[in-house]
């Protein structure tokens, strides 16, 4: 039997005893077990007032429970428990369809008030029980040009939600990937300790809520797993052409079409011709590694962390880890105790938040639970998306009236204390290393990472070197610092990061009368909410110029808003009987003005710190500096009056 996408909610029916039940519920996420029990009963006792999670705003830490207090957790344990036994001796009958306005009751209860705003996008994101994010329409019923035909460039989570909703809209298109499977940055990233470090229900899709996650922050293969389970139900792979890599996009004018022209890893050309296309192509997949002087003399291996070589063993070897962002924080402390010695290479030391629970296994009653309690996993997921809506974006707003030479404003500088009051704890006995990790910049200005005390761990070994001397050279079989050191090494890690600033790249691009998208870009890649360009008609982008969120939501949300947007872009010009779609130059400069006054007012454009967030002019290209509300508000509705049609 071919499976369809509604395999994700399936539970199997709970043969517990009471005791077992009651055992998991202990380990239940309490206020989404609420939330799942309320839909499954329709009881008004499980969203009492007196159960309501107050939801603190985020520190460093998240207030487990929703800062529910311990008298709450025990009178929700006790309903929580005697609701499934009932539903137990019931037979587990299956969930009747709920009303609107009791999905509703649930997600007011879970909310703070205050957040009333945020009701459609937290209904998009718990999609029950419709198919919110699915297009209002299909081809055959709006009435059309003869044929409609749309190209989709890259199959990882932006690729396939595209492919997913341009096949429920019944048109015609053909995703374009340039590896040799889907998956995206989650496919080419393999490197030892990749995981997930954002949570893990909310970084999954609406159409295709996986209730089994194992891990709040699971590892690369089981993302990868996923990616290629949503291509497999929701029956894309016919579409997608694999191993063919777009390497330029011209638009034709008298046709109002874009050629594709594409090779195939055999070296085989292919041109086709589409009326649009979307661009899914990420942004943190280039990879870029530095020029280091020398390194041509360099006798050992250079591996990038996103193009891992798992010929190459580390076993006993001299390891150089340059670079000390998000892949060498997962990759270091996977290494070092296989390695003979480990050197790391630090710049900027990051800020750490202090996560305990990253790289464990959901608890035992928690993965019963979400494997047998109807919708559960849609409520977790609701629950951890309602949390990242505020996410941790009022701690890095500046306060123009906060002078500090560090923090940006109370609440930061509270952050920097919280976490800085961890470190000191992991790094007690080395003091020395403390100073050396202790960031000098205000938390948010980077990307903060995950930690569960592994990295200190790793650094404070007998056989780690965090070496804070910029690089000046390489030589056979030595990384040279400009103090004269030389470090000996095998192999050389350049977790060094990607070329961000260089959107699109290597594609080339040439809109009307010919004009280059990176030539009109300059290297300060901008885009009318972050998908479309003057110039470039039908053209659309995903994961685009200040999309990128850092301290709230996933980047997955915005990949969904961004092609429900442009689903909504081509149905107008569709049933307009419009051939061309192209954003207005004013609408582009004012959102873009919009968007450079939001971001100075964050912690990443204030600080005279390096990052992917700003390009070489110095300009935060990539960060999206507002709340999610905000960007759901900008693309929930198609906007004409920002476009010219012809
Ligand atoms: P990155 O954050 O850009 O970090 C690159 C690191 O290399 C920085 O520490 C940088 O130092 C250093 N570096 C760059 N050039 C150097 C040079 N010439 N000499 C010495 N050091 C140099 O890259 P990344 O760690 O690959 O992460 C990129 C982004 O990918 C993350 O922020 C995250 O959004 C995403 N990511 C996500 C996950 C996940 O969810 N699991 C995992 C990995 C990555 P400076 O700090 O001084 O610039």
């Amino acid at each position: 039997m071919v499976e369809t996408l509604a395999a994700f909610d399936q539970v199997d029916p709970i043969q517990a005893t009471d005791e077992e039940i009651a055992a998991a519920v202990q380990d239940a996420d309490i206020p989404a077990l609420l939330g799942a029990l309320a839909m499954l009963t329709g009881d008004e006792a499980l969203l009492s007032d007196e159960l309501k999670p107050p939801s603190p705003s985020m520190t460093a830490r998240i207030a487990p429970q929703g800062g529910m207090t311990d008298g709450q957790l025990a009178r929700a344990r006790e309903i929580a428990t005697r609701t499934l036994i009932h539903y137990r001796d019931a037979g587990c009958p299956p969930v009747q369809t709920t009303s609107d306005e009791w999905i509703d009751r649930i997600v007011h209860f879970l909310i703070k008030p205050g957040y009333e705003d945020c009701l459609d996008l937290l209904r998009h994101e718990l999609n029950y029980p419709q198919d919110v994010g699915k297009p209002e329409w299909i081809l055959s019923e709006i009435g059309s040009m003869a044929q409609i035909k749309v190209a989709v460039i890259g199959s990882g989570f932006a690729g396939i939600t595209a492919a997913h909703r341009l096949k429920q809209a019944g048109l015609d298109f053909t995703v374009f990937e340039k590896n040799s499977d889907v998956g995206g940055v989650w496919w080419e990233n393999t490197y030892p300790g990749c995981r997930l470090d954002t949570p893990n229900f909310a970084y999954s899709l609406s159409f295709a809520q996986r209730q089994d996650w194992p891990q709040q922050f699971s590892q690369q293969p089981e993302i990868l797993r996923y990616i290629q389970l949503i291509v497999d139900r929701a029956g894309l792979r016919p579409h997608i052409h694999l191993d063919t890599e777009v390497q330029q996009l011209a638009f034709d004018e008298a046709s109002a079409t874009w050629l594709v022209t594409a090779r195939t890893s055999s070296g085989k050309l292919v041109q086709e011709r589409y009326n649009f296309v979307i661009t899914a192509m990420g942004l943190l997949n280039r990879p870029s590694i530095p020029d280091f002087e020398g390194a041509s003399n360099f006798r050992g291996e250079i591996i990038h962390s996103a193009r891992w070589r798992s010929d190459i063993s580390l076993e006993g070897k001299r390891v150089a880890l340059i670079g000390t962002g998000a892949s060498a924080f997962q990759i270091g402390p996977e290494i070092y105790q296989q390695v003979k010695t480990l050197a790391v290479f630090q710049r900027h030391p990051p800020w750490m938040l202090p996560t305990p629970n990253y790289h464990d296994d959901l608890k035992p009653g928690m993965k019963w639970l979400l494997r047998h309690v109807p919708y559960y996993g849609r409520w977790f997921r609701f629950w951890q998306v309602w949390i990242g809506v505020e996410g941790r974006l009022h701690l890095v707003e500046v306060d123009p009236n906060w002078k500090h030479p560090v923090s940006v404003s109370a609440a930061n500088e509270a952050l920097r204390q919280e976490c800085l009051a961890t470190m000191a704890q992991q790094f007690a006995r080395r003091p020395d290393l403390l100073e050396k990790a202790t960031p000098s910049y205000p938390p948010g200005a980077k990307r903060m990472l995950r930690d569960n005390g592994t990295w200190p761990e790793m650094l404070m070994s007998p056989n780690v070197n965090l070496v804070t001397e910029s690089i000046s050279h390489l030589s056979k079989h030595a990384i040279h610092t400009k103090d004269g050191q030389r470090h000996a090494v095998d192999v050389i890690i350049c977790a060094t990061g990607f070329k961000a600033a260089d959107f699109l790249y290597p594609l080339k691009i040439t809109g009307t009368a010919g004009q280059d998208l990176h030539d009109y870009w300059a290297g300060d890649c901008r885009a009318y909410k972050g998908i479309t360009v003057p110039g470039f008609p039908n053209f659309f982008m995903t994961s685009g110029p200040n999309t990128g969120v850092v301290v709230n939501g996933s980047a997955i949300f915005f990949s969904e808003c961004q092609v429900e947007y442009i689903l909504r872009a081509i149905r107008h010009t569709i049933v307009n009987r419009h051939r061309t779609i192209d954003c207005k130059p004013a609408p582009f400069e004012s959102y873009n003005h919009y968007i450079d006054q939001g971001n100075t007012t964050k912690a990443w454009a204030v600080a005279k710190v390096s990052s992917w967030y700003k390009n070489r002019a110095g300009r935060a290209a990539q960060t999206w500096p507002f709340g999610l509300l905000e960007y759901w508000n900008l693309t929930a509705k198609f906007s004409p009056e920002s476009y010219s049609f012809a």
